[in-house]
């Protein structure tokens, strides 16, 4: 643990990180200063280089003022002339005195130091005052130059070893007084001592400096020669010189040709910020300087606050950071003082478990020697402590389960951890099952395995009995002759039984995952769900339906389903179990007789109908023929009348015996007594005589019957039973006439395929589309006010199905209400060939 503190002692992320602030702001802070320095260092340049520009400007000037001057003397005519006579009368004294008078006020009144007269052989002869009088020796070498170019001159600063003062000369060269005359006779030399009236233009700076001045300089040889005094060496004038070699002297820098310098050692050898400058029409330069420490003062001042400003800086972040760093170490001694006191409280906490752990727990060394035991292992065991450590965890066992020992604890050994189940006998010979959970940990580097163990007897004893009743169950589960499905809680089917498997034609595995929503006919699903909801809500125990479901292959099946929510300990539902038992054939039995029970009723209710028709049918007749029979009695009744009772008799007869006809035709048919007596007939001439029966005896006024027979009499020899296809013809026609009040009916027949088709079509009242089927049962009329002012019972159409079906054939109708209806039905084509 110290070591750690330790560790942590050197803040090495803070010591960086204040390593990088500390540099960054040094850096910042040169560059910062050197900005400065490079500012400053421009701006004085810059003005140095203004201020020599002026000088030189200045300089300039005052030479031109002194060349016009001299060009002024030239061209004095009156004073040359003057002068010219004096050089060749120089004794005149009044003429000497004029002079003088005109050289004094040169001196006086122009500032020059001294005004000479020289003759063309340069004696002086003349001059003014008496003091420094002589030509020295520049002079002398310049002067017969001048001579001979006649031109005004001002010559540059010189020393001579015959003038007191260091000195220049504006050259006044006079040509002889006539006008066409060009001689020069003499020169007017004017001394001009710099010392008053040049150097005073440098001296003056216009801003306050204590170390700024403006020097002159010209060359000779290779020296630089201070021309004007120098600020700070009174007595340089043309006396201090340095060679051009020197490094870093400005002077030698401006003979160079360089304009401007920050790094640069003056006269004096101390550092100077420099601007030069040639002036122009002489051999002179201008140089213009501040030292640099001067030039720098501002800066200083400067690097003082950047210096202050930094090291604050620094110093802040340091103390920020050691504050930071302080906090950390503060919060880490806290986090580890709090660790070492959760440490020690699980200690203890662990201590306690251990000794009133309910599970046994030993610590065994890596030769698997138990090195500690807790009070539950000792009491589980039977063996003190003191006998439990030392002895071979794998002694627990018994021999019967030694042999996985060294496999568990490979496995054990290799990953770290695992549970296990095995059988530990105790000190006196009891075995018991143990489910072991050992960990591989490290102990202060050492390694050791926990063992905790716990006596399973109980657990296996449950999970024995719950084995068998599970065993139980999926015995019944699987062999119930029910079907049987378990759902879990979204009712996903997580359990089926083979007859379930078997009633819906799915797999085991198809069902898995499905849901009743995909079996179940979709009419019950919404009742079902309904039901589910209220299970769930307790509202009913238990569900019982009977519905639908979709097998596999599309069928439809019924099932008695009963639906149970099974709930766990808690009251949660868990899962659904359904038994379904196929009620398929019990439902079909039941529809069948349902239907069979309402056609029964429908049959009776058809029957009361046709017996009371057939009463009113009979009676009608009845009446008519007892009542004109005993009116045949009657005394005294005409000819005619009887015959006309006769008829009625007649024909009422007629009526009431094709009415039992047709009631005798139905018993017949339905005792199955009817048979069939094939014969040979001839279609045609067949129809032809019903044709002729019905234009005998219908005569209706707005109906004609007509025949079609569209095969030749020699091909419709057939074989069938003439008597029934002429009564079911018949019978049509009948019902033709009956309906139809105008138009047009007729009958015939076509030959389709292996069949022949007759049919009856009338242009009569029709038959609505509901009713077209039902005609064709018993005692069904169409109970519409048409049907009703016609007798019948019903039967017509009936016996017609049933003769024709009987025949081979089949019967129907087309009709549209109110503009007809065709009856067709067909026979089999047998012709007489076949026969044969
Ligand atoms: P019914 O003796 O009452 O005529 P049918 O069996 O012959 O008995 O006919 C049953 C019913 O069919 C009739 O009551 C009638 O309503 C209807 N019907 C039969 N033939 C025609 C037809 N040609 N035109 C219109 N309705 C017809």
């Amino acid at each position: 643990m110290n070591s750690g503190i330790h560790k942590n002692n050197t803040p090495w992320p803070f010591a960086v990180l204040f390593y990088i602030i500390a540099s960054s702001a040094l850096v910042i802070g040169y560059l910062y200063y050197r900005s400065l320095e490079k500012n400053i260092r421009a701006d004085t340049l810059e003005a140095l280089s203004a201020i020599a520009d002026l000088k030189v400007r200045q300089i300039i000037q005052w030479r031109q003022e002194r060349l016009s001057d001299g060009l002024f003397l030239a061209a004095n005519t009156s004073h040359i002339r003057q002068l010219a006579r004096f050089m060749t009368e120089p004794d005149n004294r009044m003429l000497k005195h004029d002079l003088l008078q005109s050289l004094k006020s040169y001196v006086d009144s122009y500032d020059y130091r001294n005004a000479l007269l020289t003759d063309t052989d340069i004696n002086v002869r003349l001059f003014y005052p008496a003091e420094d009088t002589i030509i020295g020796d520049y002079l002398r070498a310049l002067l017969p130059e001048v001579i001979k170019q006649g031109k005004v001159v001002l010559t540059d600063i010189h020393q001579t070893g015959k003038v007191s003062f260091t000195h220049l000369d504006l050259l006044v060269p006079l040509k002889g007084p006539g006008t066409n005359d060009s001689t020069i006779f003499g020169v007017l030399v004017l001394r001009i001592d710099p010392q008053e009236i040049l150097y005073p233009i440098l001296q003056t700076w216009p801003a306050v400096s204590k170390t700024s001045e403006a020097l002159l300089i010209h060359t000779e040889g290779e020296e630089v020669v201070y021309l004007n005094r120098l600020r700070h060496s009174e007595d340089a004038e043309m006396v201090l010189r340095r060679p051009l070699t020197r490094q870093k002297l400005p002077a030698a820098m401006a003979v160079q040709g360089i304009m401007e310098t920050a790094d640069a050692l003056d006269y004096r050898g101390v550092p100077v910020l420099a601007a030069m400058k040639k002036v122009p029409g002489t051999p002179w330069f201008l140089i213009a300087k501040t030292d640099r420490e001067e030039a720098y003062a501002a800066l200083s001042d400067r690097k003082g606050q950047v210096v202050l400003i930094t090291v604050l800086f620094i110093l802040m972040s340091g103390f920020l950071l050691g504050f930071l760093w302080r906090r950390q170490r503060v919060r880490f001694y806290r986090e580890k003082y709090e660790t070492e006191l959760e440490r020690m409280a699980l200690v203890k906490h662990f201590d306690y478990i251990l000794k009133n752990a309910n599970d046994i727990i030993l610590l065994v060394d890596k030769d698997y020697v138990i090195v500690e035991a807790n009070d539950k292992a000792c009491e589980t065991y039977q063996y003190d402590r003191n006998e439990l450590i030392g002895k071979n965890v794998n002694r627990l066992r018994t021999p019967q389960s030694l042999g996985r020992f060294g496999q568990d604890y490979k496995i054990l050994g290799d990953t770290g951890h695992l549970t296990y189940e095995t059988i530990h006998r105790r000190k006196d010979g009891t075995d018991f099952p143990v489910e072991i959970s050992a960990r591989k940990v490290d102990i202060e580097g050492v390694p050791y395995y926990q063992s905790i163990g716990r006596d399973i007897t109980e657990r296996k004893y449950t999970e024995e009995i719950l084995s068998e009743s599970e065993e139980r169950f999926r015995k019944i589960f699987e062999e119930s002759p029910f079907s049987m499905v378990m759902t879990g809680k979204d009712m996903g089917i997580i359990r089926v039984n083979s007859a379930f498997c078997d009633f819906l034609g799915y797999s085991e595995e198809e069902l898995l995952g499905m849901t009743f929503r995909n079996f179940t006919h979709p009419d019950h699903i919404e009742n079902d769900e309904l039901a589910v909801l209220r299970l769930v809500k307790q509202d009913i125990p238990i569900y019982n339906t009977e519905k639908r479901y979709i097998r596999k292959d599309g069928s439809v099946i019924w099932g008695s389903t009963t639906v149970n929510l099974i709930r766990n300990n808690k009251g949660e539902a868990t899962l659904y179990f359904a038994m379904i038992q196929d009620i398929t054939a019990r439902r079909k039995a039941e529809t069948e007789l349902i239907a069979a029970k309402e056609k029964a009723e429908e049959s009776d209710r058809l029957k009361t109908a046709f017996l009371h028709n057939v009463s009113h049918e009979i009676r009608t007749p009845m009446n008519a023929i007892l009542g004109f029979s005993s009116l045949l009695n009657e005394p005294g009744i005409s000819v005619g009348d009887r015959k006309q009772f006769v008829d009625v008799i007649f024909q009422s007869g007629n009526q009431l015996l094709s009415i039992i006809n047709d009631i005798v035709d139905l018993a017949g048919i339905e005792s199955g007594q009817v048979r069939i007596n094939n014969s040979e007939i001839n279609v045609n001439k067949e129809l032809r005589k019903i044709s002729e029966q019905f234009g005998y005896k219908q005569k209706p006024v707005n109906v004609t019957l007509r025949l079609e027979t569209p095969l030749p009499d020699k091909d419709v020899q057939i074989y069938t039973d003439g008597t029934k296809l002429i009564q079911i013809l018949s019978n049509l026609i009948n019902n033709a006439f009956k309906f139809t009040d105008k138009g047009k009916i007729s009958f015939g027949y076509a030959k389709k395929d292996e069949f022949l088709e007759f049919f009856v079509k009338d242009t009569g009242v029709g038959i609505a589309p509901e009713h077209q089927v039902k005609v064709f049962d018993r005692f069904y009329q169409v109970d519409s006010a048409v049907s009703r002012q016609y007798s019948g019972t019903g039967l017509g159409l009936s016996i017609c199905k049933a003769y024709v079906e009987l025949l081979g054939g089949r019967i129907w109708v087309n009709s549209t209400p109110g503009e007809g209806s065709t009856f067709s039905f067909t026979i089999p084509w047998l012709p007489l060939l076949w026969q044969l």
